[in-house]
């Protein structure tokens, strides 16, 4: 029903470029439509996109988005999945826009009505269904995901959220069933570099493991994950306990297909 919803919705095709992206990836292309824009807070802006569920798949999966570039050619960027309405067929997503960059700018400027190529669901990071807490630890372009991972947790589970944020106003929150025990630690980046990680280790360090088994899940900039993952095996936590993905890297722009740079220098 959802699916001829959508269908009625949105009638054009998706470029033969995304058709075969996601021929390639396994997964779904559609035209999504911009239902609404709203800016959150000074650094994220929600968009939310008439679009088939299907494409939200699990809590921390994501969609590539197609965008223009600044030279005017078409690029692709991946959004996390904040929240998805079956009934509506929307698709929720927090974007962050307090930089200069073609998904950013996307954000920023989208109308309702406007049309975008869309891929997904794309992600390998789902909740671990067997762990009693659950750690999320990043930064603001990871807290769409965090909360909508955080919100599939059953009873009696914990969730606690370590966030570098770099406005007051970026703290965003969440409701949660109850049952859920939840802690939020916000921390204040203090002008520190992007990818210096020394505010969310900080938050780590003040965070006590609870003695039952726990999962964490970092998101965020490239060094700052690859630092907080080394503390977390430091403390004892198992490797297979930890389940990190760069989201984006200081000072460089993200490739064409969404991937921050890995490379070592
Ligand atoms: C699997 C996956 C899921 C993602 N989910 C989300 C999400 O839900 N929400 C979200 O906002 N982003 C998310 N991202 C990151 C997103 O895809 C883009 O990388 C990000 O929006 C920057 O793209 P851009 O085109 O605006 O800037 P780019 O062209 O990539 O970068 C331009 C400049 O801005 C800087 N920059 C990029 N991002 C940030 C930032 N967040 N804060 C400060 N400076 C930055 C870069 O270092 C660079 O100097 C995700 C990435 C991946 C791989």
């Amino acid at each position: 029903m959802c699916q001829a919803n959508y269908a009625a919705k949105v009638n054009s095709l998706p470029d033969d470029s995304t058709l075969e992206l996601a021929t390639r990836l396994g997964v779904s292309a559609h035209v999504a439509r911009v239902a609404s824009t709203r800016q959150l807070s000074t650094s994220i802006a929600q968009v939310v996109l008439e679009a088939d569920p299907a494409l939200a798949g699990v809590p921390g999966n994501d969609i590539m988005v197609r965008v223009r570039d600044a030279a005017g050619k078409f690029i692709r960027r991946r959004y996390s999945v904040r929240a998805v309405d079956p009934d509506a067929s929307t698709l929720t997503l927090w974007v962050t826009t307090d930089h200069d960059g073609p998904g950013c700018s996307w954000a920023r400027h989208a109308q309702p009505g406007d049309l975008v190529d869309v891929v997904g669901p794309r992600g390998k990071i789902p909740l671990n269904l067997e762990a009693d807490w659950h750690v999320f630890i990043g930064d603001a372009s990871g807290l769409g995901a965090f909360y909508r991972m955080a919100e599939s947790i059953e009873a009696p589970g914990r969730a606690i959220f370590i966030v570098e944020i770099d406005h007051d106003d970026d703290a965003l929150t969440a409701s949660f069933d109850e049952g859920i025990g939840v802690t939020g630690i916000f921390v204040d980046r203090q002008g520190r570099a992007k990818n210096d990680p020394a505010g969310l280790l900080s938050g780590l360090a003040a965070f006590e493991f609870p003695p039952d088994e726990g999962h964490a899940y970092l998101f965020g900039e490239f060094s700052t994950i690859r630092a907080l993952r080394g503390a977390l095996l430091d403390r004892g936590l198992d490797d297979e306990r930890i389940s990190s993905k760069a989201f984006w890297r200081a000072g460089r722009t993200n490739a064409e297909h969404g991937e921050p740079d890995k490379s070592e220098n």
